[in-house]
């Protein structure tokens, strides 16, 4: 009778033990043939081959009530909002699962493919380029709307856990210089070295899939490399899965706007980088992480952001500029002139997905420089916050009010690639902020 009882329990256990369901799912978005590599403005020619595929990896969740969130990573170098609105829906229609519940993140990879209209003012391409991203971004779409299918359709019992590491390898990028602000180094600036880490183990402890962050620019690889990777994060993720062939690594880019590895340009250093990232994951794997519960709780709203004023002569003088991209912005804030439609401001969205009360996942669209990451976590000290940029949507960069005062690439010059009309107003971060707390209220986190 005992040992049937015993017996019954040992079955029985699993089913109890676990919080969740986890469901995960990678395919491969690794363009066929070449194609123009985003991200410095200096390519003269399409990609020459590959370094390792890139890859969409979800992770989705299910609470003991049925409320499912799905966090997607990416290894491309920004999901325009067009994209993410075309995945957004699709996977509402096939999946009934809210906008709200689902996070796209791009990990910033400066050897990866163009997507869409995303830095398009950057390059002058022609119609067959241009032909080559508008089909490699449509199969991008569909495939990520299969990951996301693939992961919800694997969802299994499953225990999620919490843990922060550290990796040393991102280095402030703001120099000031007689000339003003420069992309170069700062070793006193601004840093945010946390690797935060979320774990899903099956309830016998089998590792099903790491999601983890870092705050640091993707640009390992400089513009002179034309083989497809994703940069040190593709090399993180692979180190980690070649270390546990049983999960799926995730790398989650975080407020990394205004950092940079350190040192780069050489494919080795993108190597050593994701290695160190990948033990900095297994250091915290190791230890005693925190059990992470239910309920599963979001938010996703969107706010305007207003750019400094500008008039129709700016862009007039500005089609004289010797920069072949200021020409081109130029051209277009005229047609928007024209238009009687001259872009003012930018609807940014916010988003936090909160696990239980152990840690919420706040994603802002845009390439966010590492005030917004500490200033929240500073602001909401009672629970772990990880705060993820490029999310959802990158539309430019996103400076804080003294980085905008103080000018620099971040500031001003991005926006030229970007083709977006200038520097933002100052009280973007005021607004930015606001918004934050706003889906923090909404998901149950005060102050
Ligand atoms: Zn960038």
């Amino acid at each position: 009778m005992l040992r049937l009882f015993l017996l019954s329990l040992v079955v029985l256990i699993p089913l109890v033990a676990a919080d969740w369901r986890v469901g995960v799912a990678k395919l491969k978005i690794t363009p066929q043939g070449p194609i123009w590599m985003s991200g410095y403005g200096n390519r003269n020619k399409p990609s020459q081959g590959v370094v390792h595929d890139l890859w969409a990896k979800a992770l989705a969740v299910e609470d003991k009530k049925g409320h499912r969130a799905v966090i997607v990573t990416t290894d491309l170098i920004g999901l325009p909002r067009a994209v993410s609105e075309q995945i957004a829906a699709e996977v509402q229609k096939r999946y009934n699962l809210p906008r709200e519940a689902l996070m796209l993140n791009s990990s910033h990879t400066h050897t990866g493919p163009m997507v869409r209209e995303n830095l398009m003012t950057m390059f002058d391409l022609d119609a067959e380029e241009l032909q080559r991203i508008r089909q490699y971004s449509q199969t991008l779409t569909n495939t990520i709307v299969e990951a996301i299918g693939g992961a919800l359709g694997n969802l299994e019992p499953a225990n999620l856990s919490f843990g922060k590491g550290q990796a040393d390898f991102a280095i402030n990028r703001r120099q000031t210089t007689p000339k003003g602000v420069v992309i170069g180094l700062n070793p006193q600036g601004a840093t945010d070295h946390e690797v935060p880490v979320l774990a899903g183990r099956k309830p016998d402890g089998t590792l099903k899939a790491a999601l983890f962050g870092y705050a640091c620019h993707n640009t390992t690889l400089t513009g002179e490399f034309y083989r497809l990777s994703g940069d040190y994060a593709g090399f993180a993720q692979i180190a980690f899965e070649k270390a546990h062939p049983e999960a799926v690594g995730m790398f989650m880019i975080l407020t990394g706007g205004d950092q940079n590895p350190n040192p780069r340009s050489k494919e080795e250093l993108a190597i050593q980088h994701g290695g160190e990232l990948a033990t900095a994951v297994d250091a915290v794997l190791k230890t005693t992480m925190s059990p992470v519960k239910g309920p599963v709780r979001f938010s996703y709203q969107v706010t305007d952001l207003a750019f400094q004023p500008h008039t129709r002569e700016d862009f007039e003088k500005e089609l004289q500029s010797p920069l072949p991209a200021k020409v081109r912005r130029a051209k277009e804030m005229l047609k928007a002139y024209d238009e009687r439609h001259p872009v003012t401001k930018v609807q940014y969205p916010v988003q936090a997905i909160r696990l239980g009360k152990n840690v919420t996942y706040v994603a802002l669209g845009g390439e966010v420089v590492v005030g917004y990451g500490l200033r929240t976590k500073r602001e909401f000290p009672a629970e772990n916050t990880v705060v993820a940029g490029y999310s959802n949507d990158v539309m430019c960069y996103i400076p804080t009010t003294q980085i905008i005062k103080e000018g620099g690439y971040e500031a001003v010059d991005s926006m030229i690639y970007y083709g977006q009309p200038g520097p933002f107003a100052l009280d973007v971060e005021d607004r930015i902020m606001a918004k934050i707390h706003d889906v923090m209220k909404r998901v149950g986190r005060s102050k």
